[in-house]
């Protein structure tokens, strides 16, 4: 009875794991998918603990258990309250390097119970005793949670600028050989003598461990999301493993679930960039073959300004406003003053919208999820290639901390790091207001040709600060 139990309570685990990730893809029920998401994962787990049983005994080891359970509840619970949403992709970059350590850690422990249960036979191969699909997926686990743990901590350096991005000369064919020795490491430790097995285990994930931070350190810039998105589904893969070594069905669906969706994010997020994967992988966006380009001071001319009275007078005679936020308004907590002002447009009779590019800000959705938190509807948020259509019927484009999104060297110089990635077509609209707080470069460290083209205007100064000033312009109007 308990058994059937057990399996009710995987099945619910797995089909709520599948709604919660369906109700993830829009925000409007984003926040009850992941809770319903987690309580079915709770469930799941509660069910293990105290229903699974081997040979007639049950888990114990409850201190243990419920230990664990506690201090991460807690490390987990206070990270995510004191998170900025800017520093989100370093927590999830983070906390996935955890999941992989955790997937390495369960592939390290079948190992040495296999390895304790079979060294004392004389003068025989692991093979003879080891099935070779148990192995490989003892080993695949052991590698691919080691690269996620070893790749996610750099990743999580990196994000927080602790770490720099590091490339060398010939560093892809180094990272080759090492990929090529870690294959050949496991497959050594297969044929190895029973009682010495474990020297090229713990080799193997060592060398896992070396790939991890090598396949990283070089690439850098706008392609880290990318890297995060492919780590988070090697960290799926790795704990499938884990749910095939248990035969843990809830495990296998989550793992599986977890290594499809990574690989779409992946998938997607190249194309949002224009990018192919193998381009991230080894381009060194952002490192080597970017710092040409990077930093450099082109003489653009000279930008003009534009007054506060003169916005407020601009965007109020306007027909048709949209919005292009970027990181900048994230960090100016900018959200709640921008909905203030499209209300007080739209009662004037201006038609407000919001133009957002799939990796403005720092993750992926970033600026749907600020604008909801202040009640933005979702109605009015536009993808990037409805945005375009729209904007050459458009009177004033007004950009809110946003750079690299709408830099059209995207478009026309092919020295560019960011050549080739879609941007948001600002320049086709009548006027362009640019606000940030000075000509500083955005995330790709390029400079913009847009802040010097005829049509835009700059409007200096800490987003927050500009709008809610703005608001009150206009309502003195
Ligand atoms: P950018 O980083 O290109 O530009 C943001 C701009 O905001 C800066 O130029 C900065 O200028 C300005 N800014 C900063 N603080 C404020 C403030 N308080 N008030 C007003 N302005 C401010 O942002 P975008 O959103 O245009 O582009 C995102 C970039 O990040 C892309 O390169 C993308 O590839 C990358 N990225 C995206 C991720 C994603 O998944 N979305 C993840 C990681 C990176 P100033 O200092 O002069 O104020």
């Amino acid at each position: 009875m308990e058994v059937s139990i057990l399996t009710l309570c995987y099945l619910v685990g797995s089909v709520t794991f599948i709604i919660g990730l369906k109700m993830l893809s829009n925000p409007a029920s984003a926040r009850n998918g992941n809770l319903l998401a987690a309580a079915g994962m709770g469930i799941a787990i509660i069910g293990t603990i105290f229903l699974y049983e081997e040979d007639g005994k049950k888990l114990g080891n409850y201190p243990w258990i419920f230990g664990g359970i506690l201090i991460g509840g807690i490390i987990g619970t206070l990270s995510a309250k004191k998170v900025k949403m800017t520093a989100m992709p370093e927590m999830v970059s983070m906390f996935n390097g955890m999941g992989g350590a955790c997937a390495a850690l369960i592939s390290a422990v079948e190992f040495d119970h296999l390895f304790q249960t079979h060294r004392g036979a004389e003068s025989a191969w692991l093979f003879d005793f080891v099935a070779g699909g148990h192995y490989l997926t003892i080993i695949a686990g052991a590698i691919i949670g080691s690269v996620s743990f070893a790749g996610s901590m750099i990743a999580w350096g990196k994000l927080s600028g602790k770490i720099k991005d590091m490339s060398f000369r010939g560093q892809h064919i180094v990272n080759l050989l090492v990929l090529l020795l870690v294959l050949a490491t496991a497959a050594f430790t297969y044929q190895s003598n029973v009682q010495s097995a474990n020297i090229p285990f713990y080799i193997t994930v060592g060398l896992a461990l070396v790939y991890g931070i090598l396949f990283v350190m070089p690439i850098g810039g706008a392609d880290m999301p990318v890297v995060i998105s492919l780590l988070n589904s090697f960290t799926g893969v790795a704990a499938a493993c884990g749910g095939f070594l248990y035969n843990n069905k809830v495990m296998l669906t989550g793992g599986i679930l977890v290594g499809a969706a990574g690989t779409l994010l992946t998938i997607l997020m190249c194309k949002a960039m224009n990018r192919s994967l193998k381009n991230v992988l080894i381009g060194s966006f952002g490192g080597s073959s970017a710092a040409g380009a990077a930093g450099v001071k082109k003489d653009q001319g000279s930008y003009k300004e534009i007054t506060l009275s003169d916005t407020a007078v601009v965007m109020s005679y306007a027909n048709k406003v949209l919005i292009v936020p970027g990181y900048g308004l994230a960090v100016a907590q900018a959200q709640h003053a921008c909905h203030e002002l499209e209300k007080l447009l739209e009662s004037k009779g201006v038609e407000v919208k919001y133009a957002i590019h799939p990796v403005a800000g720092r993750m992926p959705g970033h600026m749907n999820v600020l604008l909801a938190e202040a009640d933005v509807s979702y109605d009015k948020l536009m993808e990037m290639e409805q945005a375009n259509d729209e904007f050459p019927t458009t009177d004033v484009v007004l950009i809110l901390g946003a750079n690299d999104v709408v830099n059209p060297a995207a478009k026309t110089d092919p020295s560019s790091p960011i050549y080739g990635m879609p941007i948001l077509d600002v320049e086709l609209a009548k006027n362009v207001i640019v606000n940030k707080r000075s000509m500083k470069p955005g995330y790709a460290g390029i400079e913009n040709d847009l802040f010097f083209q005829p049509k835009t205007s700059m409007l200096f100064g800490d987003a927050k600060k500009v709008l809610q000033d703005l608001i009150g312009e206009i309502k003195n109007l």
